[in-house]
Order: C-alpha cells, then structure tokens, then sequence
C-alpha cells in the first residue's frame, strides 16, 4: 500500500501549471510509475535519486499536426526509454535493480480489488465533515451552507437508467432529487477535506490530483438537493468531468455492467474482443461494485426471510408436536380408564358366576334337606287330617 500512497502522492505533483499535454501517450502515471515527481515546468526529477530529466523538447499537438514529418511516436519511444535510463546505478527505481526494484503502476485489478476501500473513504470523508461542521456551527453558521455542491445531473447519461437507483437515497430512484449526493460523489472518486489554509471544504481526486474548493459551486445543505443540467449548470459541480483528462477513475468508457455481459451476442463480444484498449475506469468499477453489494444484500435479506420462514415453521411444527403428546396422553389416560371399567366388569361377571353356582348349590342343598324331609308322606299324612 506505500508503493500506492508514494505513487498517488508523485501522480499530484503534476498540477496544471507545471504539467502540460504534448500527447496522450505520456501521462503523469508513466512518468509517476517510474519514480518521476513534476518539479517544475516539465521538469521530473526521481524521488529516489533525484535525477532529474525535462520533456520541453517533445513537440505540442499543434506543432504535429503544422509539421507533419514530425514522428511523434519515436520521439516518445526516445523519451520513455531516456527516463528508464537516467536513475543512478543504485536506485531502486533502475531496472537494472530487478531483486529490490520499486514499481507501481494503478491496473484495473488493483482498484477491483480494493473498490471498497477505496469507496468507503471517499464515502465516510462526507461523515467526519458533517461532524466537523457541526462543532464549528456551534460557534458560526458559516460553513453551514458550505457542506454539499449541488450536482450537475448530466453525468447520469453515462450510467445505464437501470443503475441509477444505486446512486439514489434509498436506492428507489424515482425522482431525481432523490440522488444522495454522497453517494454519487463517493462513485466518481471525490473525497472531501478541509482546506488547511482557507478552512473551507475542498473536493479531491486522489487518482488525479484534482482538487476543487467547495465555494466555487453552489452549495446546498440538503444532502439530496441537486441542480439539473438545464438550471444554473454553470454553478453545478460535475462529478465526471471535473476530473484531469488523465484520470484513471473518470476516463471516458462506455459503461460494462457485469449482469449485462452475458445478454451480450456474440458479435459484439467478438468486437469487444478485438478491441486493444479494454482497460475499463474507476467509476465504472464503482457502479458494478455498488451492483455486487445491493445483489449480495438483497439475496442477504431474502436468505434472512426464508430463514424468519423456517423457524416460523419449526415453532408450528413444535406446536403440532405438543398438541399431538397432548392427545396422546388424553387417548392413554382414556384407554386406561376404560382397560381399568373392563377389568372391574370382568371381576363382576366373575363373582355373578360364582353367586349363580352357590345359589345353584343352595338350591340343591335345600332340595336335598327336603328330600330327607320325606315331604311326601308328611303331605299324605295332612291329606288324611284334612278329610278326616
Ligand atoms: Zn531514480
Ligand atoms: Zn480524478
């Protein structure tokens, strides 16, 4: 990260005073990648080993197109190959010094790879100077108005209708006053500062060095407050074209979503394929990453509500489960009962029987007393007194 943060800081030296086009095929990022500052009108000097090399013999574009036997690209190839040459022997930015040599150039798959840093401290840069502002309100309302440039709308032709929602306040974009202006400036690389000296807010552009002082705009205080491109553009802050023709972040290219990608047929991909400069910008990343953050949290959030779903269930499943021991328990305690009515029935029928066989016995027994009794002559007997 210090070979990034040392390279940024030499990409800055190149301000619009001492920098000055001769083509586009030399920016402050060659001259940056090789350890090269802008010390003065173009004039670099390595920050290692303070060599210094000068490019004010290279031609201007005006004087290319006056004198066409001007050949531009050999001159550059010359330059190039004069910058690598000129370290010292024992600096780490020579090439000869492969083991421990210093490079760091700003690839697209450095910035995928840290979208979300990068991201995030140009987003929460808007934080700490609301909280800023509001210590300093307590004092003055001066700042008060400073805190946010009402934004020229126009750059949104350059991001896809179905996108802009990303940018938005509550990512419903429905109106247009609904853009977070946070949100948006984050997306185009701008973090905001205090300017040490005039202590007013300032907009910058670490991939560029561009830095833009708030009160040249028209402020707003509303975080969502913005000024469309047919009203007062002029004082309306552009996100994407304020940055230095150079800029990695800002650079113009047509937008790629990643989703879009695969609706692509086959001959456009096969020209996207034969086109040499494939290279894609700063924002660009941003959106996708913005993209890959809303999928990932609302799949997020759908995975939270099935899992609300399931558990639901599970507390359904565990009221039937209840309800069922209940049951259970109501059909056991009933079975008992009536297996316990059933047993004392049997223990009655039981002693009936043996009621019925003693009785049977009684009866027998009083049958045979009468037997002995011989009845029938006693019967006899009280025949003969009754006629008698
Ligand atoms: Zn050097
Ligand atoms: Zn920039």
């Amino acid at each position: 990260m210090t070979d990034y943060i040392d390279f940024l800081s030499r990409v800055k030296t190149y301000s619009f005073e001492k920098w000055t086009l001769r083509s586009s095929k030399i920016t402050p990022y060659h001259l940056a990648s090789w350890g090269f500052s802008c010390i003065a009108e173009d004039t670099f000097e390595c920050t290692m080993c303070q060599q210094t090399i000068s490019a004010s013999h290279l031609p201007f574009q005006s004087e290319i197109e006056e004198q066409k036997t001007i050949d531009m690209d050999l001159l550059i190839k010359n330059f190039f190959g004069s910058i690598m040459a000129v370290h010292k022997e024992e600096c780490l930015y020579n090439q000869n010094n492969y083991d421990n040599q210093i490079y760091f150039s700003l690839t697209d798959e450095f910035l995928i790879q840290n979208m979300e840093e990068l991201y995030m401290l140009a987003y929460n840069s808007y934080e700490s100077f609301d909280n800023m502002n509001q210590t300093e309100e307590s004092s003055s309302d001066e700042n008060k108005s400073d805190k946010y440039p009402c934004i020229d709308t126009s750059f949104l032709k350059i991001i896809p209708q179905q996108y802009h929602f990303l940018l938005s306040q509550d990512q419903k974009f429905v109106k247009i006053k609904s853009l977070d202006v946070r949100k948006t400036l984050a997306a185009f690389a701008w973090r905001l500062e205090e300017d040490s000296q005039s202590g007013k807010g300032t907009l910058n552009c670490d991939f560029c060095g561009r830095c833009v002082p708030l009160q040249s705009y028209a402020t707003n205080n509303g975080r969502y407050m913005i000024i469309t491109q047919n009203n007062e553009a002029n004082e309306a802050f552009n996100p994407y074209e304020e940055h230095k023709y150079f800029c990695k972040w800002s650079s113009a290219q047509i937008f790629t979503a990643e989703q879009e990608e695969s609706s692509q047929t086959n001959l456009e991909k096969e020209k996207e394929d034969s086109d040499t400069s494939k290279s894609i910008n700063g924002w660009n990343i941003c959106i996708n990453y913005l993209l890959d953050q809303f999928t990932y949290q609302s799949k997020k959030k759908k995975t939270f509500e099935a899992v609300n779903e399931i558990h639901k269930m599970q507390d359904e499943i565990k009221k039937i489960q209840k309800d069922f021991k209940q049951f259970e328990q109501t059909i056991s305690e009933k079975y008992t009962k009536i297996v316990n009515d059933c047993e004392s029935l049997n223990i009655k029928s039981a002693s009936t029987s043996q009621f019925k066989q003693k009785l049977q016995q009684n009866r027998q027994s009083i049958d045979d007393i009468l037997k002995d009794l011989n009845l029938n002559s006693l019967l006899e007997s009280n025949k003969k007194i009754k006629t008698n």
